[in-house]
Formats: C-alpha cells, structure tokens, sequence
C-alpha cells in the first residue's frame, strides 16, 4: 500500500543512543514482555481457522517472486502493513541455510524486542506483516551523517511500506523514503525509523533530524500549533530551530517519546504520534485498530 502524502524527499536520521546506564535492568525488562507476544504465537494465531481474512480474498500470499518470504502474515498485504527485512551482505550467501538462520534470528529480535515492544505496534499486530528478503544489500559509512547504502533488487517487494536492511557494522541509521536501516540489535532505532517509513512521522529532536508539516505532531508556525484544536488534549507548543535554519513548532513539547528520545529501549508513541498513527491503520480496509493504553512519556508495562 502507497502512504499517500508521504513526505519522501526528507532524509532522517535518527539521534545517538544515550548513554546506557540501565541496559542490565532493561534487558530484562523486555524479555519479560516479549515473553507474552512470541513469534511462534503469531504464526500460529494465523493459521487458526477463525483468524481468515476478512475478505474473500483467501489466504495471503507466503511468498514475493522468488526472493521475498513470510515470516509472520496473517492478512493480505492490501490490507496490512508490510515490513520487509533484507540482509546487508555481511550475513553471507542466503542459500547457506546456516546464515539465513543467523539472518532470520536477527529479524525475530528486532519484531520481538523491537516492534513487540511499543504498544501501537503490538496490539496491532494482527494489521502488521512480517516478511524477509533473500537478496543482500550493503550498508557502509557514508560523508555525511547518513551511510552508504547499495540496496538489493525491490522488485519482489513493492507492496512494502517499510523496507529495512539489517546490517551489522555500527553506524548512524537513517530513513530514506521507504527504505530504512538498523543495527540487528537497535531495537529502539528500528521502530524510530520505521515509523517515518509507515507513518510520516517528523522527527521530534532538535536539532538535525528531519522535519514538516505534519498537525498535530509539528507544525511550521506557532498559530497553526496553538490554533489547531485536535491538539488541545495536550497542547504544549514549542519551537525548535533546526540546523538548516527552519522553525518548527511541536506540540507536545517535553514530552520524550520514541521521535523525541534516544534509549535503550523502545519507546511508545506520545498522544500527537498516535493520532497519525492512527490515521494510517484505519485507513486499511477491514482493520480493527486498538488505541495504545499507554502513551509516552510513560513506559509499557
Ligand atoms: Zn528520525
């Protein structure tokens, strides 16, 4: 499905981890919640008879031409969201069954402590199709703050709306459009980025990320963020200066969600990111879309 309206020009990056003072307590901690959400039940949950697809469009498809495959995909993709993981070259061959598992292991821990543990992701999983790719790619450092990247053939993954190339040589990530990459283990910087790729969202750091229009997370002038009633909930209007220059104003200003906040974990989405969010996922068709219980600056659970 095409995100209409997606801002694809801007380049995102996405801030430095902060220092990680807690990662013993907060490994722990998602362990503890991905517990609750494995891989295994997905798949199995999409093979009972009651979890059909709501149109009679018949099962989803379990594989793309000959280089893109399931990993978990209960719906059609024209009803779902898409996420394809694809190997940088690192990983080796994908016909040597040894690394694609290494590949495939990686890919389950970025769904299980990654998407599994923000709440918008979660608890619509049942919208949200996993799938990787057989064909690698190569990630390396680039001049800027961005890397280097020599993505493989998309071909077979066009109805995507994410695709992420999983590299494992550390180096600042960035979204380009629709294609994004991430360390195997960011668990945090995979949902950052993914959710520029699915969902538009701006960044909300100051002051080198990537930033729009886009109400009622950030706005590109103070009246339009004080003005705009589907913010009141929350209104807290406040202007960053990015380092080109522009002024933007985002709405819910101190408040440290997944946009906003570098961690060592993941991060849930604050009352502005979701109402986009929102928006996207209800715009499936056929989709039951369930609001998180929690919202940042607060943690889950
Ligand atoms: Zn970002």
């Amino acid at each position: 499905m095409t995100l209409l309206g997606h801002p694809s020009p801007v380049t995102f990056i996405v801030p430095p981890f902060s220092p990680a003072g807690s990662v013993h307590a907060e490994g722990i901690s998602l362990v503890v919640k991905s517990a609750a959400i494995s891989l295994a039940a997905i798949v199995l949950l999409a093979g009972l008879p009651g979890c059909a697809p709501a149109t009679p469009t018949g099962p989803p498809p379990q594989s793309f031409g000959t280089s893109v495959f399931a990993v978990a995909a209960a719906k059609h993709p024209n009803e779902a969201i898409d996420v394809v993981f694809a190997p940088d070259d690192d990983y080796g061959d994908m016909n040597d069954v040894a690394n694609r598992q290494a590949f495939l292991d990686d890919v389950d821990g970025m769904i299980q402590l990654g998407f599994a543990n923000n709440q918008a992701w979660s608890l619509n999983a049942p919208v949200v199709n996993y799938w990787y790719m057989t064909l690698s790619g190569d990630v390396q450092p680039g001049a800027g703050s961005c890397p280097s990247v020599s993505w493989p053939n998309l071909s077979d993954a066009t109805f995507a709306e994410v695709i992420i190339l999983l590299h494992t040589n550390p180096l600042r990530d960035c979204a380009w459009g629709n294609r994004v990459t991430s360390e195997p283990t960011s668990y945090r910087t995979v949902v950052h980025e993914a959710s520029h790729a699915v969902f538009g969202l701006p960044d909300e750091y100051c002051c080198d990320g990537g930033y729009w229009h886009a109400p009622p997370v950030m706005y590109n002038a103070e009246n339009s963020c004080l003005t705009d009633g589907s913010n009141a909930a929350w209104q807290d209007c406040q202007a960053l200066t990015s380092s080109d220059g522009d002024e933007w104003w985002r709405s819910e200003d101190g408040n440290c969600d997944i946009m906003n906040c570098g961690s060592v974990h993941v991060l849930e989405y604050g009352p502005a990111d979701w109402a986009v969010v929102e928006g996207v996922l209800s715009a499936l068709p056929n989709a039951t879309i369930s609001a998180p219980s929690v919202f940042a600056p607060a943690e889950w659970p």
